[in-house]
């Protein structure tokens, strides 16, 4: 039986905050758009989801303290496929409420319905940018989820041409009444529907584009605008992109959370860049002009003055990344490291031992004192 508490890797006494921040953490490990065709992570992310729904709810949490985990009859989210769920979901039913009521009685609780306009829920999910994405920032086409009301079926959950029936147990109160006779007199005990899990309707034939949901997730290409300098970790909100509003509430606002892709030639260290330069011996020794690529794309020149060491590193300023703010920009660094070639011509190898003779050098090249000491005097 999977236990909530470990999937998110907390205490039993966990407080909501650590909670919360156990699960965005495992979010951001085992998101689906960062395990590409993982389907390990793909189960985990459902488990961690699940989890969640579940302890981060003060009351779902109490009863699953009290009753424990209800196996095997969790209805997962509507719609199939992966799901997007961040938590703020509202699926319109609370699979929960029903298999607890179904399984531990309670009483019959009506929900209060609340007929007022209702915002969409907050959607939030990552956004992979490359380097250069971050640095020139402007408009990005993404893919967003959304839930809305399935056009096939009109929201009802049955197939096109059928209707929901009134559940026939309940005659559509969605309760059921129970007369027990005993020694102490009778006793009418109220509890929920098993057979229309409280709705009153129940479906023959479910739709087939919302599997009977009556909602179907909609994937929106919109636009979004990148500022100029985010960083991995930055939290972009994008006004009225969430979930749709109820009974004309406004929309949820999408927010976004960037992660920078690392870049093959430079490495950011806040608005700075590093950049590797490889050099030759002879170019360390004699000093030389190179030509340094930079993140816009055409390269400045930098001069390598003679008898440079390996690791120096030489600041080019202003051309690191931009500040957020739109004003000036961090620098590049370049470090210089020394590249040796491992495959040499007779006469270079020559050459390079005229060299360390010339130096004082003594090159033990490979062979052992005896090995010399014969060489000596053969
Ligand atoms: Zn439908
Ligand atoms: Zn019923």
């Amino acid at each position: 039986m999977k236990d909530y508490y470990e999937i998110l890797g907390v205490p039993r006494n966990a407080s909501q905050e650590e909670i919360k921040k156990a699960y965005r953490k495992l979010v951001r490990q085992y998101h689906p758009d960062l395990n590409k065709n993982n389907p390990e992570a793909e189960k985990k992310f459902k488990e961690i989801n699940e989890a969640y729904e579940v302890l981060s709810d003060p009351e779902k949490r109490a009863k699953y303290d009290k009753y424990g985990h209800v196996g095997g009859d969790f209805r997962p989210p509507p719609g199939g496929g992966f799901d997007f769920d961040f938590g703020g979901f509202d699926f319109g039913f609370d699979p929960f409420e029903d298999i607890f009521e179904r399984f531990f009685g309670g009483g019959f609780r009506r929900k209060t319905e609340d007929l007022g306009p209702k915002r969409g829920a907050d959607l939030e999910m990552p956004l992979e940018i490359t380097l250069e994405e971050a640095f020139r920032g402007g408009e990005k086409e993404i893919s967003v989820p959304r839930w809305r009301v399935c056009s096939s079926c009109g929201g009802t959950g049955s197939a096109p041409g059928t209707s929901p029936r009134t559940c026939p147990y309940c005659h559509g109160t969605g309760r059921i009444e129970e007369r027990r006779s005993s020694i102490f007199g009778e006793f009418i005990s109220v509890r929920t529907c098993p057979h229309c899990g409280g709705k009153g309707t129940v479906i023959d034939k479910p739709c087939p584009a919302c599997n009977g949901s009556g909602r179907v997730r909609e994937w929106r290409k919109i636009f979004v605008n990148i500022p100029r300098g985010v960083d991995t970790g930055t939290r972009l909100r994008i006004p009225g992109e969430g979930e749709l509003g109820e009974r004309g509430g406004p929309p949820g606002d999408l927010f976004l959370i960037i992660n920078v892709k690392p870049h093959p030639l430079f490495e950011r260290r806040g608005r700075d860049l590093y950049y590797k330069l490889k050099l030759s011996f002879p170019e360390l020794a004699l000093g030389t002009v190179v030509e340094v690529p930079t993140i816009d794309g055409d390269s400045v020149e930098l001069k390598v003055p003679p008898g440079t060491q390996v690791g120096e590193v030489f600041r080019i300023a202003k051309r690191g990344m931009p500040n957020l703010d739109g004003r000036g920009r961090g620098s590049m660094f370049v470090e210089v490291s020394l590249e040796v070639p491992s495959k040499l011509t007779e006469r270079q190898k020559d050459l390079l031992r005229e060299f360390a003779k010339e130096s004082g050098i003594k090159v033990n090249e490979g062979l052992s004192f005896f090995q010399r000491f014969k060489k000596g005097f053969g």
